[in-house]
């Protein structure tokens, strides 16, 4: 087995021997995909040659599989690659040699793209990538393109050529800045034809591909390129001294790891509320060791504003980041703010010229100028994408933009991609239109909300429904584990997401749990200041947590726990929505806040007189806080009665004791499903409509207030108890 020292050999014979050739080039993929070093995130793509039996005729055929548009390496199945038939492709040569208008970024050369699923074998529905023609007309059998940040900061050094030839002799030959498409291919065609023993070649600003006739030595080989060119950088970054003088050395100091979080949490909502003004971002910090030399170095600013090579990285990163020149170690928090809104301003119009100076006739409209990345000496990286998926993507991009300067810086010197370059790549008419097929944004998509109570019941039920609209959820509750478990139930159904980045909480996906105890003041901050970390801010909050404290046998409640009923069912309302608003006010955006009351609010019963009463006081506090946090925030309110199901307020006993009480028949060792449904129904038929009263048809409530749909109504509070008209609203 070859041994290697700057990536991960995993081939393992036994396995692939298992697969089919397919099967082995999936395989393969995840393979590479699965090493942050060898490529990025949805970067570089793989193919191979395969000999199948044609539907059309029985005869055997030629077919590239080679991964379709989207997807990513890592993760990549079956279904992410697309089959074509070769000589089909091959075939296109002629049809485009024949059109007057052919050439580099011509229509002609876009329309090729619209040919690709002409040539395609067996119906398969994956859409082609635009780097299809560079694995169709390089000749060998198996070929992989990768994005290694080792590779790309050769490709992105002043003297690339030269370089290449140093590093790889004659075996790699070296292609100019194209952008991928149709003629990019035919010159790598033209470059295999004139040299038959080329086996890769560099891609200029971009990354390299590289070809074998079996799959295990094409996958070797690459592995054999990105050893050579990271043994070759890291020699020369030591010979300079390394990471002490790394991007011209330190002109700052990293704050300390505590000092890191407080700062972050203090002004990502207000930053997330400066960068959101057309459409919301979720964010995502990292502070580790390798970004915090970057961003405290004396080269930070020159390179930052040099911006990012590789097409990948700056479809997310933007061109370039924003770079905030703050002294950590002299300036305080005010002064970050000030320097983050002059910052803004001048990048916001930095972007608009850009885009006036690089537009075509047919260019589409300017897009977003915010930036997406934030570099801050002392404290670290703030990338931004519309969710949390997309926002690790542009972190992990800017990571990899680093490591490519590093070692660009090392051998020689950085060069990013020409503007104009870059520009017709992020407007590029065949981009716009992948945007365009995009579904459409899902109705919470971009918003986090923090439920609290979602360990059980109602509260668990409404994270469910909320995440199904595409929002990101903050699962809260008194009990960590509960908390974490309705995380984790999210996490698990709907995934990660892509994206290799972001450190400690801020590395999670589309769910996090925390705990917090809603009568504590500092428990709320706490929990406010780690949603800040995680996802930059919060937009609403559902307080689901409640508690029923029953009177005694002879109908008296004692003091403290009338003060316990208080305390939770008011006082912990009031102390989240009033330490939440600090945190709203800071952001800016509009958001909701649904707060839980109850039936009993209006229905005196006996038994229940703290509940009652406590409930009651909700009510009005609902629509003091609408008055309080106008037009800011709306205020509503929820008043379920009697779901019994999945509710922590309904445990057994409670059932048993509630059966016998309204001389409902049951058995003592009758299951509790059982027994709540017989509940369940009892109460029911004591409504107007007749029917149980479940966790989900609360939640769709929730769902009703923090959504768009009742946008103006704010101080009410709506009822989800089936009818009972002694409780109706007056
Ligand atoms: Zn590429």
């Amino acid at each position: 087995m070859p041994s290697y020292k700057f990536v991960n050999f995993l081939w393992d014979d036994a396995k692939a021997a298992t697969l089919d050739p397919v099967g082995r080039l999936v395989y393969r993929s995840n393979l590479l995909g699965s090493d942050q070093r060898i490529t990025n995130t949805g970067g570089g793509n793989t193919s191979s040659k395969l000999i199948e039996k044609d539907p059309l005729t029985g005869q055997p055929v030629e077919v590239l599989w080679v991964k379709g548009s989207g997807g990513d390496l890592r993760t990549s199945t079956r279904e992410n690659f697309s089959s074509l038939y070769q000589q089909k492709l091959l075939d296109l040569q002629k049809l485009y040699a024949a059109r007057a208008d052919k050439g580099l970024k011509s229509t002609a050369e876009d329309d090729m793209v619209g040919m690709y699923p002409h040539a395609t074998f067996n119906l398969n529905p994956r859409a082609s990538s635009i780097d299809t023609p560079l694995h169709s007309f390089i000749p060998g059998k198996f070929v992989d393109h990768m994005h290694p940040n080792a590779i790309i900061a050769i490709a992105a050094s002043e003297n690339c050529e030269k370089l290449t030839r140093e590093i790889f002799g004659g075996e790699m030959a070296y292609v100019k800045w194209m952008r991928p498409g149709f003629e990019l291919g035919l010159a790598m065609q033209e470059i295999c034809r004139a040299n038959p023993k080329v086996k890769s070649i560099m891609m200029g600003q971009h990354g390299f591909i590289s070809w074998a006739d079996n799959d295990k030595a094409c996958y070797t080989y690459t592995l054999d390129c990105i050893e050579k060119a990271a043994a070759y950088i890291e020699a020369k970054y030591e010979a300079k001294g390394g990471d002490a003088t790394a991007f011209g050395g330190p002109k700052y100091q990293a704050l300390d790891e505590s000092q890191r979080r407080a700062t972050f949490a203090a002004i990502l909502p207000w930053l997330r509320g400066q960068v959101s003004k057309q459409k919301r971002f979720i964010g995502t910090i990292q502070d580790d060791a390798k970004i915090l030399r970057f961003v405290n170095s004396k080269d930070a600013a020159r390179l930052a504003e040099l911006g990012t090579s590789c097409p990948d990285h700056f479809l997310r990163t933007k061109i370039k980041p924003l770079y905030v020149d703050w002294n950590p170690q002299t300036e305080n928090l005010a002064a970050l703010k000030a320097k983050l809104v002059d910052g803004l301003e001048a990048y916001r119009k930095d972007y608009a010229a850009y885009y006036e100076r690089c537009k075509h006739a047919n260019s589409p409209a300017m897009r977003d100028p915010n930036p997406t990345v934030v570099l801050i000496p002392g404290l670290g990286m703030i990338a931004w994408g519309k969710d949390k998926s997309e926002s690790r993507v542009t972190a992990e991009f800017y990571n990899c933009a680093v490591e490519v300067m590093r070692g660009a810086e090392a051998i020689d010197r950085y060069v990013s991609l020409p503007q104009q370059e870059a520009f017709d790549i992020e407007y590029w008419l065949l981009e716009e239109a992948k945007l365009k097929r995009m579904p459409a944004e899902k109705e919470l998509a971009r918003q986090v909300v923090v439920v609290i109570g979602a360990g059980s019941g109602i509260g668990k039920e409404t994270a469910h429904r909320l995440v199904k609209d595409g929002a990101h959820i903050v699962a809260v509750d008194l009990n960590a584990e509960a908390a974490q478990a309705t995380a984790k139930e999210i996490t698990d159904k709907y995934g990660l997401g892509i994206g290799v980045a972001g450190t400690g909480i801020s590395n999670c996906g589309p769910a996090i749990g925390l705990a917090a105890n809603i009568t504590d003041r500092a428990s709320i901050r706490a929990m406010l200041d780690q949603v800040a970390l995680a996802y930059g801010g919060f937009d609403s909050i559902c307080v689901t947590a409640g508690i029923f404290v029953p009177s005694d046998t002879t109908g008296h409640i004692p003091d403290e726990k009338w003060a316990t009923t208080f305390a939770i069912n008011v006082t912990g309302s009031y102390l989240v929505a009033d330490e939440a608003a600090k945190t709203w006010r800071e952001q800016g955006l509009r958001g909701n806040l649904v707060l839980t009351t109850s039936a009993n609010a209006v229905v005196a019963k006996k038994g229940s007189v703290a509940y009652d009463t406590s409930k009651a006081a909700a009510n009005h506090l609902v629509r003091e806080l609408a008055i309080e946090l106008a037009p800011l925030v709306r205020v509503n309110g929820v008043a379920p009665a009697t779901v019994v199901q999945g509710s922590a307020m309904f445990p057994r006993d409670r059932v048993i004791g509630s059966l016998a009480k309204y001389h409902i028949p049951y058995t003592d060792d009758e299951p509790t499903e059982s027994l709540v449904r017989k509940l369940a129904q009892f109460y029911a038929d004591r409504t107007l409509t007749k029917s149980p009263i479940t966790p989900a048809d609360q939640a769709e409530a929730y769902f009703l207030l923090v959504s768009q749909r009742l946008s103006k109504t704010t101080g009410q509070v709506i009822t989800v108890d089936g009818g009972l008209h002694e409780a109706f609203l007056r």
